[in-house]
């Protein structure tokens, strides 16, 4: 068993000072453990907030003047610390959040190779130039940071998502004011304290550990240029409101319900080791997980079965026990309402085929353990259909229709991710055209996010530019056309 189990003080960072923030005391536990508080810390106030945006304003002044090779070389260098410091943080990951410490460990490299992309935007930066109709005249566009951004995360990537939004703000020279999830608080203070470890000029970046509604009163700050945002599409639509009102530029990046196609021609090994680890990895809690599964009625059992056996199996426990291939949920109330959807489509007529809502076993019921569950459902009527779990949690649904399989995946107010399974050609190109998702995968599980491509998602799954890959550069810029004669 890896990772120290003493409690940790999570500090803010204000200004380029650690100190304690002026509000209550909270912590975070080990939801495998709850007993174990893994951090505490004192949250930000609004006045908080208050010096670190403008603190944030006088150090976006220097920023933005340095040049962005200087600004790649801190991104490169906290890139090669966290790679350093990546069993460590990895375990630390897992006591905080949950995830195996594979998944952990593997979260924190991840989040290097992140930084390291953006570092690389000093060498692929480019602009465009056009032709002018006036003799001796110029024309080219320039793109410019936006200032001080407001940066909000979740809890489920605690290193993964607060890289990818950092990273290209500041590479672009923006200044940042970060407000992670209060379940991470650690790790939150790690990637921050490995930034300023590397370089970054004091009042660059502040981050601030406290509440939801110290996000809302961070997002309307007057200070603040831009928010970019990951999270639930209830909190994501009321901070697009508030930005509309402060006509200021948003991105969210919200919730999801992802659909596996499955048809008869697939290979349905591949298909059910995929369509598992899409909806079991990280205990289901991601964004792109594998939630819903509409596979070709004549195949439907055969693949159940597969994907059955496969779920059976999984080691479900502390993350940080070697064997494990599922921790718990995040939370005690994450656990009770991924509970409770199981119940309430099981007292609507879906059948658990595996899992369900307890465990016999005493060390599990400690925890906020969820057992890996397959719901058969009579059709897509049930909220478990329509509705984020956001937990270990599949659901399916045949048809004998291969092109009402497509409706159907369709037929969801979200549109982050999908995948079809089968070797029909046709088919998948029909599938890239009229399958509404961000995101597409043929013949492989809904999750994935390299950093050099863009990642999003359409409908109530997001708004404004992608993130990651080349893409970010255009919410963390503005462009200004120079039209310049001598
Ligand atoms: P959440 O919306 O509850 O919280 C996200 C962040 O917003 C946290 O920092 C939280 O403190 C803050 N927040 C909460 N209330 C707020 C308010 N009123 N004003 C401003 N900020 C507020 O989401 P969560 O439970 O942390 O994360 C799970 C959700 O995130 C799921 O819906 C999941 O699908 C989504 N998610 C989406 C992506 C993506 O890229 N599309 C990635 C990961 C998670």
């Amino acid at each position: 068993m890896r990772g120290a189990r003493m409690t940790i003080r999570v500090r803010q960072l204000i200004a380029g000072q650690w100190r304690d923030g002026g509000g209550a005391a909270a912590t975070s536990r080990n939801p495998a453990r709850p007993e174990e508080v893994v951090a505490d810390v004192a949250v930000a106030t609004e006045q908080d907030l208050g010096v670190a945006v403008e603190a944030a304003v006088a150090a976006w002044e220097g920023w933005r003047r340095t040049s962005i090779h200087e600004r790649a070389e801190v991104l490169r260098t906290a890139a090669g610390m966290l790679a350093a410091r990546a069993e460590m943080y990895g375990a630390e990951l897992t006591r905080e959040e949950g995830k195996t410490l594979v998944e952990g460990v593997s979260e924190v490299r991840r989040a290097a190779e992140i930084l390291r992309f953006h570092a690389g935007e000093a060498d692929r930066d480019s602009g465009e130039v056009y032709a002018s109709p006036r003799r001796g005249e110029s024309i080219f566009v320039t793109r410019r940071p936006l200032g001080v951004v407001a940066i909000i995360t979740p809890w489920n990537f605690p290193i993964a998502i607060p890289a990818w939004k950092i990273a290209p703000a500041l590479i672009h020279g923006n200044a940042v004011v970060w407000k992670p999830a209060s379940l991470v608080p650690l790790l939150a203070m790690r990637f921050a304290e490995t930034l300023v470890e590397a370089g970054l000029p004091e009042g660059v970046l502040s981050l601030l550990v406290g509440p939801g509604p110290l996000g809302t009163r961070l997002a309307e700050h007057p200070g603040v240029a831009a928010l970019s945002f990951t999270g639930s599409t209830q909190v994501g639509t009321r901070l697009m409101e508030t930005c509309a009102r402060l006509r200021r530029p948003v991105q969210t990046e919200m919730g999801g319900k992802n659909a596996a196609v499955v048809l008869a021609d697939a290979d349905l090994d591949h298909a059910a080791e995929q369509i598992v680890l899409g909806a079991m990895r990280s205990t289901g809690q991601k964004c792109t997980a594998t939630s819903r599964l509409i596979v070709e009625a004549k195949v439907e059992d055969q693949l159940l079965e597969r994907i059955c056996t496969r779920v059976r199996q999984l080691q479900v426990g502390d993350g940080l026990r070697e064997g494990v291939d599922m921790g718990p949920a995040s939370s005690s109330g994450a656990r009770a309402s991924i509970l409770a959807d199981i119940e309430h489509a099981r007292a609507g007529g879906a059948q658990a085929l595996t899992g369900g809502v307890s465990y016999g076993d005493a060390e599990r019921i400690d925890g906020y353990f969820v057992p890996p569950t397959v719901l058969r459902l009579t059709g897509p009527d049930l909220p478990v259909w329509r509705d984020e779990v956001f937990g270990p949690v599949l659901s399916v649904v045949s048809t004998a229709d291969r092109g009402e399989a497509l409706r159907l995946a369709n037929d969801s107010a979200f549109g982050l991710s999908g995948a079809v399974f089968t070797n029909d050609l046709d088919y998948v190109l029909g599938a890239i055209d009229d399958f509404h998702v961000g995101m597409l995968h043929v013949n492989s599980e809904t999750a994935g996010a390299d950093p050099h491509v863009p990642f999003g998602g359409v409908k109530d799954s997001g708004y404004g530019p992608k993130e990651q890959g080349r893409a970010s550069r255009d919410f963390f810029t503005h462009t200004t056309t120079v039209y310049l004669r001598a």
